[in-house]
């Protein structure tokens, strides 16, 4: 996407909790320039924000973001988020794992691999850029099955499914009993 389009997407008026997967990552290379911007003592200040890629992807559950350094000359990063974790958590909670992998970027920079990934050089720089200290965990499953005698939790799940559409057609592993279905609310 052209920075054209980051432009408009802002300027817009869209709604940041409303963004499709490629609007997701143009927002986010927006809001790291606006951080950088806005972030004026921080070592953020040294890195050259064209060198990172942005990519949002479907298939990332285990935690809210990632960020891969290929440690050439220059560095270049690639900060993969998590477009599930955007849609349970919202835009805001997002910007705080923006701010995490940005932190994440400069210790990349700034010592490669020498240092541990969330040691005292990378508090020092999450410090700098109001960044939690801790990335986002497992994004929460959308879908969650129970066994109906039990109880007992048999799967999560982040698509609709026939399973949890119709879950009385399943049974449970433990029990041999039908199975049922609960929708975490906080989707969007
Ligand atoms: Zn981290
Ligand atoms: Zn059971």
């Amino acid at each position: 996407m052209s920075r054209t389009q980051t432009h408009d997407l802002t300027t817009r008026g869209t709604d940041l909790n409303e963004l499709d997967r490629d609007e997701l990552s143009t927002a986010a290379e927006q809001y790291a320039r606006n951080v950088q911007e806005s972030h004026v003592e921080s070592p953020i200040g040294d890195i050259e924000l064209a060198r990172i890629n942005w990519k949002a992807s479907s298939q990332l559950c285990r935690s809210g973001a990632y960020c891969e350094t290929e440690l050439d000359d220059p560095p270049v990063h690639t900060i993969v988020l998590s477009y599930p974790g955007y849609r349970a958590w919202g835009w805001d909670r997002m910007t705080g794992v923006i701010r995490h992998e940005l932190a994440h970027v400069v210790v990349n920079e700034q010592f490669g691999d020498e240092v541990r990934p969330h040691g005292t050089e990378f508090r020092d720089v999450a410090e700098s850029l109001d960044a939690p200290m801790r990335g986002e965990g497992p994004i929460p499953y959308r879908y969650k099955l129970f066994c109906s005698r039990c109880g007992s939790m048999t799967d999560g799940l982040y698509q609709a499914s026939d399973r949890t559409r119709n879950p009385w057609n399943y049974t449970s592993s433990c029990c041999q009993a039908p199975l049922q279905v609960e929708t975490e609310e906080m989707w969007r």
